[in-house]
Parts: structure tokens; C-alpha cells; sequence
């Protein structure tokens, strides 16, 4: 896998408010049966969804099919999905196979109320895949990052967690704004992405309190953006000396490579969290890594804690996981898919290469992001950075042309993707470089 940082040396915004303005404007006029469904949606959720991401100006599409990798919209417009639900979506629409898994074992038993065996097989599956001595599991990968926190402020009896600016960890564990008051109220300390000398220092400087360092092998939600194995390493080195826990969240990147993203690093942190595609499409989350941290959750053991959560072992999210594991998505599945996406990523620099546009692509394997600005990203700060007016106008673009990525540039490949629909993007994504670098109206 090659994380790249491949980046279009270009040099013009040619964006204007005005012709965004015309942009939204053709995709309202575009999409009237959404724009009802997201009125009267407005009626009974704070702005009309219920997952925040989702929001977009004047307002969201709503789907209302999908099949392989195409989603069908309430107007009927069908698009090439390149977003893949942000990672969860690996399989694409209508893969039966995790669906199957899990009809089966429901057959058996709807809610089992105490132990069932398909859970000591995806436990199996996870440990051995990815390298944990002990493994449990959690309903979201949100839930996953908070108990592998609790883990290691219960084993270390300290306090504080040190994370990245940027970094995302679930709905409570978001630090695009640095701290911010939604989180959940750990004493938090952030650092930089990729500036090794800075969070040693953070780290140093709060040795003692210091329970966990959490950290994305990929810097996924602020923009795919990559790093190094000198600063994970280097990361996990230090948190290391001062005796904290460290924590790589793998609920995205755990798809990356035969073994995920930290496997392909060769480094092994403490702990690792995952969720998203793992239960090829039911919710999910699980938590694990050394025996000695996770047995703080054996009962049997002296000062055993406990890690409650009715659906934890839920039969359905179990039994998906385990077709998932095991068939849909082994480690040679894994290994190929993500050089694919590594091709993607060369080609999509390549189109952008073209053109005379502040735009460039990062990412690592089946993940990326497209970014409105001309230099590379190395942190949270500087993804963040970038031309709003461009970023918006890449995403209304892209849908208008038939291609639905996130709005804030990401794309993740699905399995069903085929080569003709990359080849369409590229065409399109060429396209609508050219309309944005000249004067051809929107
Ligand atoms: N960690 C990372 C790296 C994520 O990207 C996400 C979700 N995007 C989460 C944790 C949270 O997972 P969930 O949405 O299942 O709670």
C-alpha cells in the first residue's frame, strides 16, 4: 500500500459565490421530491436528520433504493456511490450475504439473552486478524473508543487522554475544534498531526496524568489525511515511556491492507478500535488488543470491572460479522481492494494535474479525500484550511454529473464499484475541472 500524498500542482480558485449560488439553485430545481421529504423531516428532527453529517445546503438528497454500488434518490436520479457510507458501506447495497448470515441466526434465536457461539467466532476472526490478545465487542465504534479509554484509565489510574486536532472518534470524542463542549468530559489534551516533537513534548509535559494517547493511523473524517510510521511509532514510543496507553482507531482504516492500517505500519499498539463495515452493514463496534489491559473486564479476576451494553453480543451484528470476516472480506480481499484504491488516487492526481485548480487528493488505499486547496494537508489545521466556496462546488458538481461523494471531498471505494464506473468518475471529475477553471457557466 502506498499512503500517498500525491498532490496536483496547480494554482487558481476560478470559483465564484455567484456561480455556486447557480449551482445550488440547479440542484433544488433538480431534486423537489427531497427537498419535500427534508421539509417535512424538519418537522420532527432538529435540522431533518439524524446524523449530523448529513446536513448539506440548501439541503440533503434522500435515497431511496440502492443496488451494488448505485444509489436511486427520491427523484429518481441514480448515482455512482463513491462515498460508501463513509467506510460502513463496504459491500454496497445489496450484497445478501451478510443479510443471510444474520437471517439464519435470527431464525434461531431473535435475542438470546446470555451467551451464543457465534460470538467466540468473530471474537476469534478479530483476534487473529488483527493481532489482539483479547477482543470484546460494543454497538458503535463511538462506544468502542470510549470503553478502550475506560480500559486504559482503569489500568493506568490516570486521568487525561491526548489526541489530534481533527481527529475523529465518535459522536462525543470529535476534536475538529480542538476541545469543544459536545465531548465527553475527559480531561483532554490535543496535539498535532505529524508534528512528533510537539506531542512528545505534550506528552512529557503531562506524564503523570496521562492515561491514553488515541490516534488515527490515517487522519480519516479531517481528510484522509497520512502519516508515518515515524510518527505513529514514534507516538506509541512515548506514550510508552511516560506509561500510557496507546490507543490506533481502526474503526475506519481496519479495512486498509490484509490486516488493517497499523499491520501495515508493523507497529502494534495497545489497544485498537474498530466498527463500520465489520458487521457488513448492522451497527458495530469492538474494542481490543493486550490480554493484561483487556482482562480489567474479567469479573473473575480481582478488582474486575464491568462492560455492560444489551446489544453488545446482539445475533444479528455477530452472525453478520462473522460471514463478513471470515468470506466476505478475508485478508487477501483486503490486500487487493486497497491497491486498487491506491490506483484511484494516482489517477485522480493525475486528472487534476490538468487543470489549473487549488485542488488535491490524499488518502490511503480505498480511502480518500478530494481538498480544496493546492498544497497537500499534513494535520487537522491545515485540512481544514481550504476554499469553501471550490469545496462545495466539487460536491454539487460531482452529484450533478451522477458520482455522490461526501461533501466535505471523501470518497471511499465499496466492493462493487466496478472499472468502467472509476473510469466515468474520472471523466466526470476532469469535466468539471474544466468548467471550474473557465467561464463556461454552471
Ligand atoms: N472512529 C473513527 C475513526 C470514525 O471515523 C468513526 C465514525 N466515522 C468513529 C470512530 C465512530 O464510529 P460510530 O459512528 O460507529 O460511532
Amino acid at each position: 500500500m502506498t499512503p500517498t500524498t500525491a498532490t496536483a500542482t496547480t494554482h487558481v480558485g476560478a470559483t465564484t459565490p455567484d456561480r455556486l449560488e447557480r449551482a445550488r439553485q440547479d440542484y433544488a430545481d433538480r431534486n423537489i421530491e427531497s427537498r419535500r421529504l427534508h421539509e417535512r423531516a424538519l418537522e420532527v428532527m432538529p435540522g431533518g436528520n439524524t446524523r449530523s453529517l448529513f446536513y448539506n445546503k440548501p439541503f440533503p438528497l434522500t435515497f431511496v433504493a440502492g443496488e451494488g454500488s448505485v444509489l436511486t434518490d427520491a427523484d429518481g436520479h441514480e448515482y455512482v456511490d463513491l462515498l460508501g457510507d463513509y467506510t460502513a458501506g463496504l459491500f454496497g447495497h445489496s450484497d445478501g450475504r451478510a443479510r443471510e448470515a444474520a437471517m439464519t441466526a435470527l431464525a434461531i434465536n431473535t435475542s438470546v439473552g446470555g451467551i451464543h457461539p457465534a460470538e467466540q467466532s468473530l471474537a476469534r476472526l478479530m483476534c487473529e486478524r488483527f493481532g489482539l490478545g483479547l477482543v470484546r465487542f460494543t454497538n458503535s465504534g463511538t462506544e468502542a473508543n470510549l470503553m478502550a479509554i475506560t480500559a486504559a484509565r482503569l489500568v493506568t489510574g490516570r486521568s487525561h487522554i491526548l489526541v489530534m486536532h481533527g481527529g475523529y472518534h465518535g459522536g462525543l470524542l470529535y476534536f475538529g475544534n480542538g476541545v469543544a463542549p459536545w465531548n465527553a468530559p475527559y480531561p483532554t489534551v490535543v496535539g498535532r498531526y505529524n508534528d512528533l516533537d510537539a506531542c512528545r513534548q505534550l506528552i512529557h509535559t503531562h506524564a503523570d496524568d496521562l492515561a491514553a494517547v488515541l490516534v488515527e493511523p490515517l487522519l480519516g473524517s479531517a481528510g484522509c489525511v497520512p502519516t508515518t510510521r515515524s510518527f505513529l511509532g514514534g507516538l506509541l514510543d512515548a506514550a510508552h515511556e511516560v506509561g500510557a496507553i496507546a490507543i490506533f482507531d481502526e474503526v475506519m482504516t481496519s479495512r486498509l491492507g490484509p490486516r488493517g492500517l497499523s499491520h501495515e505500519f508493523d507497529l502494534q499498539p495497545d489497544l485498537k478500535t474498530f466498527g463500520k463495515y465489520i458487521a457488513g452493514g448492522f451497527s458495530f463496534g469492538s474494542f481490543g488488543g493486550r490480554a493484561d489491559i483487556m482482562n480489567v473486564f474479567d469479573l473473575s479476576k480481582p478488582g474486575g470491572v464491568p462492560h455492560g451494553g444489551t446489544f453488545n453480543n446482539n445475533v444479528t451484528s455477530i452472525s453478520a460479522g462473522v460471514e463478513v470476516l471470515s468470506t466476505m472480506y478475508t485478508a487477501d480481499i483486503a490486500a487487493a481492494f486497497t491497491a486498487r484504491g491506491d490506483e484511484l488516487r494516482v489517477n485522480i492526481a493525475d486528472v487534476l494535474a490538468r487543470h489549473e485548480l487549488d485542488m488535491c487528493i490524499t488518502g490511503s488505499g480505498t480511502m480518500m479525500s478530494l481538498h480544496a486547496r493546492a498544497v497537500t494537508p499534513t494535520d487537522g489545521h491545515t485540512a481544514a484550511d481550504r476554499d469553501p466556496v471550490l469545496q462545495e462546488q466539487i460536491f454539487l458538481g460531482m452529484l450533478s454529473r451522477g458520482y455522490y461523494i461526501a461533501q466535505r471531498g471523501m470518497l471511499n471505494l465499496s466492493l462493487p464499484v466496478t472499472d468502467d464506473q472509476l473510469s466515468g468518475f474520472l471523466g466526470a471529475l476532469d469535466d468539471l475541472c474544466t468548467e471550474l477553471a473557465t467561464d463556461r457557466p454552471v
